[in-house]
């Protein structure tokens, strides 16, 4: 059965105490319009969003996403979410979800609507797409320009680098030029070298004993899975590190993962058309820890 669940929220200020915020939800049809016209997220994607995995009922890492919708809010001058009320809609969602099988939790804070009310938020659930053939079979991923020099987040940050903004053209275009050029997915560099992100994704790379990832003042999205998965790889004695990569690098590295919220650890089998070794079972032992349950 298909699983399709939305959720308006009348979002609450940050400090509102309240410890039951039912009556700020409003359950509506998922599959009937719901917004206004005057939608700023959909007329300039002005916006935050974060995609939340859930496994078998269970929301990974709630506490991380909410971090990060705040960071998010913060750096779009967005009012900063309440976490209690926040937390309250997501377990809204995911106890409407199927108890088998993966899904995903989508949380929404617009500018608001043109004229008034502001903000606007919503939440939705639905099944997650199929990552099986990626985890398993890996991709091949091209490096694309993302056209900015290394300074550019700190120089100029009203681009906003490092939020989640609903302003993904850019991102989705990235996707497609890759498949143009016979890849599946994308790794962004700087326009002076450095290894940034993928379009939906965070870049790990294995150097050896080494797990090493973008360090994150290079304007990327800080991941929540790269972070949860840091955390399991240092409990289990590994070294990881966030560091500067120049993107010679990518060819030097042992093994390489993008990884997100909802596809997991997908290995890299291929950097611009060279192929690279896959560990099928270090992947599928990253994968076993991303689907357990995750706080
Ligand atoms: N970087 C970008 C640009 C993303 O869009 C995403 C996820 O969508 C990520 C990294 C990975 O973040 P997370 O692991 O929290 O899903």
């Amino acid at each position: 059965m298909t699983w399709r669940f939305a959720l308006l929220i009348e979002p609450a200020p940050a400090d509102d105490p309240r410890t039951d915020f039912a009556a700020t939800f409003e359950v509506v049809d998922a599959a009937t319009p719901a917004l206004s016209v005057g939608e700023l997220s959909t007329q300039r994607g002005d916006g935050i969003f974060e995609s939340i995995g859930v496994v078998d009922g269970h929301p990974q890492e709630v506490a991380a996403h909410l971090e990060r919708l705040a960071h998010s809010a913060r750096l779009c001058d967005l009012p900063i979410p309440n976490v209690e009320q926040w937390r309250q809609a997501i377990a809204a969602a995911a106890a409407e979800a199927p108890r088998v099988g993966e899904g995903v939790v989508k949380l929404i804070l617009s500018r608001g609507i043109e004229h008034g009310p502001t903000p606007t938020a919503w939440v939705t659930g639905a099944d997650a797409a199929d990552f099986r053939g990626a985890r398993e079979r890996g991709i091949r991923i091209v490096t694309l320009d993302r056209g900015l020099d290394s300074g550019a987040p700190a120089r100029a940050p009203w681009l906003l680098l490092g939020a989640k903004t609903l302003s993904y053209a850019v991102n989705m275009a990235a996707i497609r030029e890759a498949r143009r050029r016979g890849a599946d997915d994308a790794i962004f560099v700087s326009s002076d070298g450095i290894v940034l992100e993928a379009p939906t994704a965070s870049v790990i790379l294995r150097l050896g004993d080494r797990f090493v990832t973008p360090a994150h003042d290079g304007g990327i999205l800080p991941g929540t899975t790269q972070l949860s998965l840091f955390e399991h790889l240092a409990s289990l004695g590994h070294e990881t590190a966030y560091e500067t990569i120049p993107v010679a690098a990518l060819a030097e590295a042992d093994a390489a993962w993008l990884v997100s919220s909802v596809r997991l650890a997908a290995p890299v089998s291929a950097i611009d058309a060279a192929p690279i070794a896959v560990d099928g079972e270090l992947t599928a032992a990253f994968n076993r820890y991303l689907l357990s349950p995750r706080d």
